[in-house]
């Protein structure tokens, strides 16, 4: 399938070299859940993704879809989102306020993921796939937790992700917070989700993982051929947690069990690690992701990149969807930590994409595309592209996306799915969720 773009002005991805032309946007092979070769993953890519090219003229019968001197780059992909935490915009206030990181998550966040059940975790997983692509993101990977609700959960977001059209690569954060009755539906829904499906092994982090379960999840890690989806040194006491119960850091720990090896392992966040950590992630083939604005959220500190090597990633950790806003709070919190460039930035909103190649992970690709509308008041060239991502660009100037070769977004109402009513839905959810946690 081809969709043709008339009057586009193409922005290179990697090398942000511009042109003006037509466009025969060429879809990639779709890959079926479940389609497994040998040794590799389930859902790994047999032949190669989309592609586009530059187009004389475009045929008159064609499906054509008109830029009208639009831009138009590679769609957008988030690297670390909780979909669990949608609904909790505005939620009632914790019992009492929260003096540490810890608490945060006692008091808030492990008492709304108990609260879970099916149809809120569906209902989530609807209003941040429409939110995800009205910000022109068709990617997302997920750390998904719902303790009493989590057999059948990270098929439900598949589900609701597929019907979509956003694509996905999803982990259980498995953890034993909850003792060890949840802790086999957890592992038991890993098990079985990745059986059929491409995604990753979830952990929640140091400080709530046993070695016993370490070893389990390194164990299904390698069994399944994927990586591990992990929180690293998100706060100073996940750090003074490992060095008391385990007389080593957390990275350490971590490499030890080999969680490091892979090339698919996502370690998230990072902030709190020592010289040793940092040349121990730059050496293996492991990614990192930032997440500035839930760093100052959660005031735990600002991520520094220094020895991390360059294989750096962005998500929003369930804040938001939008991978422009995150951005720009990565490029602000790098001018307190020694500065940074425009181009770093980018590079590490990009880097998503090489992250998700390499992976053999099927749902991104060259058709996957945003069309933008130009809010510049200077030139846009291809030295200071990154420039103009970071200062001038927002979510309000995604004026199209194009998913898999296929329009899905045209001046931001996601097409042929009814969002008011995903919306309301969602609030109808909202509302018994918060019943609980009154
Ligand atoms: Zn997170």
């Amino acid at each position: 399938m081809t969709l043709w773009l008339r009057d586009a002005r193409w922005i290179d991805p990697a090398t942000h070299a511009i042109r003006a032309g037509h466009l025969a946007v060429d879809a990639g092979e779709a890959v079926e859940p479940g389609a497994r070769s040998g040794g590799t993953p389930a859902g790994v890519r047999a032949r190669p993704p989309g592609s586009v090219r530059f187009v004389d003229t475009i045929p008159s019968d064609a499906e054509t879809y008109d830029c009208a001197g639009r831009l138009v780059t590679r769609a957008f992909a988030n690297a670390h989102h909780h979909v669990y935490s949608a609904l909790a915009r505005g939620m009632p206030a914790p019992p009492r306020t929260p003096t540490s990181f810890v608490e945060i998550l006692q008091l808030v966040w492990w008492r709304l993921d108990k609260a879970l059940d099916e149809p809120m975790i569906r209902a989530s997983a609807r209003a941040v796939a429409v939110d995800a692509l009205r910000c022109g993101c068709t990617f997302v990977i997920d750390h998904h937790a719902s303790p009493n609700a989590a057999s059948g959960s990270l098929h439900a977001l598949a589900e609701e992700f597929d019907a979509l059209g956003v694509g996905h690569l999803l982990c259980y954060e498995l953890s034993d917070r909850d003792g060890p009755e949840r802790l086999t539906a957890a592992l038991d829904e890993t098990d079985a989700y990745l059986r059929t499906h491409p995604g990753l092994v979830g952990l929640h982090a140091s400080f709530t993982v046993s070695d016993a379960l370490l070893e389990r999840a390194a164990e299904l890690a390698v069994r399944h051929a994927t990586g591990v989806h992990v929180h690293v040194a998100e706060a100073a006491s996940d750090e003074e947690h490992c060095r008391r119960v385990h007389d080593t850091t957390v990275v350490e720990r971590f490499a030890r069990a080999g969680l490091l090896d892979s090339p698919r392992t996502l370690l998230v966040h990072g902030l709190h690690l020592d010289d040793d950590e940092r040349a121990r992630i730059a050496a293996s083939p492991a990614w990192v992701v930032q997440n500035p604005e839930s760093n100052r959220h959660n005031a735990v500190g600002l991520f520094d990149p220094r020895g991390l090597g360059e294989r750096i990633l962005l998500g929003t950790d369930g804040m938001h969807s939008d991978m422009l806003a995150s951005a720009r709070a990565a490029y602000l919190d790098g001018q307190q930590t020694g500065g940074c460039s425009p181009d770093a930035i980018v590079r590490r909103l990009r880097r998503v994409h090489e992250y998700l190649a390499q992976g053999g992970f099927a749902g991104d690709g060259a058709d996957d595309l945003v069309v933008l509308d130009d809010p510049s008041p200077t030139p846009i060239t291809q030295a200071n592209w990154s420039a103009h991502v970071l200062y001038g660009l927002a979510a309000r100037h995604v004026h199209a996306v194009i998913r898999g070769g296929r329009l899905v977004v045209e001046r931001g109402e996601v097409l042929g799915v009814d969002t008011e009513r995903i919306l309301a839905q969602a609030r109808e959810q909202a509302a018994r969720l918060w019943r609980r946690l009154a």
